[in-house]
């Protein structure tokens, strides 16, 4: 427990060293007189200690030298700039955004005009001509919920073991889908990739258009998204992650409860898994997209009790509700997207509406300002407003929907690859690949050997056969 404070209060410490420094100019100029007046300190010390080299070490030199040393640094400087700015534009190429790449090269000088500059604007300009414009309509969407890590207990064979076998894919799973989706050129993008809003001139509002996404002949883009990435209390002690948390080094990574009860930091679900996959293979991401990360409001947001229910039970709130606006931004920024998953995992087709009122109101007034919104909405229990038809303004849970600024909308489809361009809305239909799916594909019919074989990734540690629990 205490390793959990360590963390948290040494972030709160990091955001403030940052803020301070820009607030005070003049503080890197301090540090640069002390440092002349040590090193002015050294010479006369090494004068008489005999440390220097005779000639170097004269009262006379002591500016001459300090000068050489300044005017070198600017060289170097400049130098490794441009070093590093090849290695942006390398990143930013491999992740098929040549544009940006040659746009980083060419605005600076000296990288632009290096030999290594102008080889890699000749590659980056090669490899753009052959880039080829994805078909919208066949898009997968593949999701997943929190991942089992510790698989003897999650099946330790309580009362919500065959949940999680049911709905739930382990951490080596995972890892060898990702993994075969990498070697088969599938690539990650994002739904805003595939298509956006932009101004109607017929009707003066707004309409939705689909997106252009550039890959190499051989790739083909996908949806990644992840359910109900709120830890719930449920799962404590099941052998899953307890939360997200940035890291001293400002990365995303879980933390998680060990057996002799420390709180131990790494990548222990999807978000750092993912990141970390990426980071290695940079190649699997279309322009830096991770996946899309959908939350309730029930049990808080990312494993942190923020709820308005916990007023009063969580001394903590305010400030986990500061952690859960920071993770929001900073996930952003790593190429994640947040959704709604409702308020209550509440399945919208079938509930009152009342309740549907209700719960749409509860996720606007409490998880959408933690999390700086969302237009994204990911039915729970895969459960859509309507049914496979495009939505029509008739359809008084949609316009509700989209009156909260919903746009892109996922219910579940495991048997085909679904992609519903509307007139105002994109819908999409997303794949479970999780151990009831993969347990069917392995003895009855399968829909996941686009993606892998199912009989390398399916865990042995799983209880089989795995039961039909339908959680969602
Ligand atoms: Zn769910």
């Amino acid at each position: 427990m205490s390793n959990y404070y360590y963390y948290r209060s040494s972030q709160r410490g990091l955001g403030r060293i940052r803020r301070r420094r820009r607030r005070e100019p003049r503080f890197p100029f301090l540090i640069l007189l002390l440092l002349l007046i040590l090193i002015a300190a050294i010479l006369v010390l090494g004068k008489n200690t005999g440390l220097f080299v005779p000639g170097r070490a004269t009262a006379s030199d002591a500016s001459e030298s300090s000068a050489e040393e300044t005017g070198s640094l600017p060289e170097e400087t400049t130098r490794s700039a441009a070093e590093e700015i090849l290695r942006r534009a390398d990143r930013l190429a491999a992740q098929y955004d040549y544009d940006a790449a040659s746009a980083l090269i060419e605005s600076d000088a000296s990288a632009a005009s290096s030999d290594a500059g102008k080889a890699a604007l000749a590659r980056y300009a090669e490899a753009k001509e052959g880039l080829v414009p994805q078909k919208i309509s066949d898009i997968p969407h593949v999701f997943f919920h929190t991942l089992i890590i510790d698989t003897s207990k999650a099946f330790d064979g309580d009362s919500r073991a065959d949940g999680y076998n049911d709905v739930m894919t382990t951490k080596s799973e995972f890892l060898k889908i990702m993994e075969s989706m990498y070697e088969r050129g599938f690539v990650l993008v994002s739904l805003h990739d595939i298509a956006h809003e932009v101004d109607d001139t017929e009707s003066g509002g707004k309409k939705m258009a689909s997106g252009e996404i550039l890959l190499p002949e051989g790739k083909k883009p996908f949806v990644l998204s992840q359910d109900d990435v709120c830890y719930y209390e449920y799962m404590e002690g099941d052998g899953f992650a307890k939360d997200l948390i940035i890291d001293t080094d400002g990365r995303i990574r879980n933390e998680m409860v060990m057996d002799d009860g420390t709180v131990s930091v790494g990548s222990y679900d999807v978000v750092p898994l993912l990141d970390d996959f990426v980071e290695e293979h940079p190649d699997f991401s279309y322009r830096g997209t991770k996946g899309c990360l959908a939350v309730t409001g029930y049990n808080g947001v990312f494993g942190y009790r923020t709820d308005t229910d916990y007023e009063g039970k969580n001394p903590n709130i305010e400030q986990d509700r500061e952690t859960v606006r920071k993770l929001a931004e900073a996930l952003r920024e790593d190429g994640w997207e947040i959704a709604s998953h409702s308020w209550g995992h509440r399945d919208y087709a079938t509930i009152s509406d009342e309740e549907f009122e209700a719960d749409t109101q509860k996720w606007q007034d409490r998880v959408a300002p933690l999390i700086g919104g969302s237009d994204i909405m990911i039915y729970p229990f895969g459960a859509d407003v309507g049914d496979w038809h495009p939505y029509t303004s008739d359809n008084a849970r949609f316009e509700r929907l989209y009156s909260e600024g919903f746009r892109y909308f996922c219910n579940v489809d495991s048997t085909q690859n679904f992609v519903q361009l509307g007139e105002d809305y994109l819908r999409q239909g997303r794949r479970n690949l999780d151990g009831y799916r993969m347990w069917q594909d392995k003895t009855v019919k399968n829909r996941t050997s686009e993606f892998f074989d199912v009989d390398e990734v399916f865990d042995p540690a799983r209880p089989t056969p795995v039961p039909d629990y339908k959680g969602g």
